[in-house]
């Protein structure tokens, strides 16, 4: 059977090229990156060249990175951290009502811990206004965080603006940029970020490794404790082959990344266009210009997500309902609700996303079969059948 994966977003396949820079730290080159003898300094150099190659991505220093576990540990990190090291100067959170869970329930948490959160609302297409984040800034508020794009409907955050308010008014910026790094531009400086989340297994590097940047100066609380790691900020021995991994994969991505965003925006841009005129009453979820290359969102009136994303499962096609971390749970995804979407109509959203291995003979299948699932499904539902 064809096999067409359209789920980037959730994960990548991993580089067969960071496969090969990983392999020897199994069992060659083992040794813990924190002795002193020849076995550990090997690893240790892994460690440096992949930090060096983390921070040219984002244009920072070397020193102003740390491995983490994934994306979720970095962004838990970065409102903890924060929060519990600034919680003296106020007790005052920003963050919008898209965020990531691994951004959303650390503030929910901080919440419960007698914080105060300021969940900013988006517009229709997903964007954040600057100046919403300017009003909600108080001389309580000692943090902001907001995604760089968004993981569901792909809308790309006016982050560089919101940091000059957010510096301007001394306060940490956090930005969660694990949709973004690796596919477009990231560069710390240009967005004004002090704190900022990546995840290696969404540009294809390994599960299970990310990175931290904190902006020189930065104070943040150790989330981990119980180890002098990472200069004393993160505890826990190092993923040598995860950190080597993510390190290859960044460079790859850094020489590739114009090229394949030119590529994904066209396989994109045709099934924005012809989604439309093959399937009636269907919606562009997200920006159509403020936008990752590499993410389509459309929302299919009548039928449900689920049922279209198991047909197309027959088929060979891999698409997501919005977030892999929402699909087991029958609450329609909150990013959805936020852009004013109504239960019935997020219900029925599919997300397709691209990736180095997309093809426009996967999209050419995805657009020939897709119009016969949404046709079929519709003559079965009741909704449909009322409609006139
Ligand atoms: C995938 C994802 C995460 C979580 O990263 P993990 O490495 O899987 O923990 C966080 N934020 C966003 C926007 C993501 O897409």
């Amino acid at each position: 059977m064809k096999r067409v994966y359209l789920d980037y977003a959730a994960t990548t396949p991993c580089d067969p090229e960071v496969i090969k820079v990983m392999e020897p730290y199994f069992f060659e080159k083992f040794g813990n990156p924190s002795s002193i003898h020849s076995f550990g300094q090997v690893a240790k150099k892994a460690i440096e060249d992949a930090r060096r190659a983390t921070a040219d991505f984002l244009g920072a220093k070397a020193e102003e990175i740390i491995f983490t576990s994934g994306g979720t540990e970095s962004d838990n990190s970065a409102l903890f951290g924060a929060a519990h090291a600034l919680e003296k100067k106020g007790n005052h959170i920003i963050t919008t009502v898209i965020e990531h869970h691994a951004v959303s329930e650390p503030a929910k948490f901080l919440k419960k811990l007698g914080f105060k959160v300021t969940f900013v609302k988006v517009n229709k297409s997903g964007l954040v206004d600057p100046g919403d984040i300017q009003k909600a800034i108080t001389d309580k508020t000692i943090l902001v965080s907001v995604m760089h794009a968004n993981n569901e409907i792909g809308t790309i955050q006016p982050i560089s603006e919101i940091g000059k308010i957010t510096r301007e008014a001394g306060v940490y910026f956090h930005s969660d940029a694990v949709q973004t790094v690796g596919h477009i531009p990231v560069k710390v400086d240009e967005l004004n970020v002090d704190l900022l989340s990546l995840s290696a297994h969404k540009f294809y590097g390994p599960k299970g490794v990310g990175a931290l940047y904190i902006r020189k100066g930065t104070r943040i609380e150790n989330f981990l404790r119980g180890g002098d790691q990472e200069r004393g900020r993160r505890a826990s021995t190092h993923n040598t082959s995860g950190i080597a991994g993510l390190g290859k994969a960044i460079e790859l991505c850094k020489a590739k990344m114009q090229e394949e965003a030119k590529f994904q925006a066209r396989l994109r841009d045709k099934l924005i266009k012809e989604i439309p005129l093959r399937i009636p009453d269907v919606y562009l979820n997200g920006d159509p210009h403020k936008r990752l290359p590499n993410n389509v969102n459309y929302s299919i009136q009548y039928i449900e997500g689920e049922s279209m994303l198991l047909n197309l499962d027959m088929l060979g096609i891999a698409a997501s309902t919005g977030s892999a971390c929402t699909s087991t749970s029958l609450e329609p995804s909150h990013v959805l609700l936020a852009i004013g979407l109504s239960h019935e109509i997020a219900h029925g959203s599919l997300r397709f996303s691209l990736g180095r291995w997309s093809k426009e003979e996967d999209i050419d299948y995805l657009l020939e079969h897709l119009p016969k699932i949404v046709e079929k499904l519709r003559a079965m539902s009741p909704l449909y059948r009322g409609k006139s």
